[in-house]
């Protein structure tokens, strides 16, 4: 039995049916006891419930993102690799210079776009 504790925000792996596709999706709500029971697909925002059956080990990325620049301009969808959180994808951008982020372990706000 697995017993980690989720939070809101949390990432976890899982195909997305609308997808298709085997993605990182962030923890929508939990349960009294930390187990995830909804999350949702940064990429199509479909809200799906979760079961542990569904869950798939993360993937090593297939090629290495760009570092983390705050100084550069990201667009949903690019990946980086940032210094502290590790390989992290974009998945909205909130308001100029601001950004959600998806790493291996948490959803994140970055800032981009920041000047010099
Ligand atoms: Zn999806």
């Amino acid at each position: 039995m697995e017993k980690q504790v989720f939070a809101v925000g949390d990432r976890v792996d899982k195909l997305c049916a609308k997808c298709d596709e085997e993605r990182g999706h962030v923890v929508t709500t939990v349960t009294k006891r930390g187990l995830i029971s909804r999350v949702s697909c940064p990429h199509c925002s479909t809200v799906s419930t979760f079961k542990l059956s569904s869950r798939t080990s993360p993937r090593m990325a297939l090629k290495t993102p760009s570092p983390y620049d705050r100084t550069l301009t990201y667009r949903a969808g690019q990946s980086m690799i940032h210094q502290m959180f590790g390989i992290g994808e974009v998945t909205k951008l909130i308001e100029p210079g601001k950004m959600d982020v998806l790493f291996e372990d948490h959803l994140r706000r970055l800032i981009h776009a920041q000047d010099r």
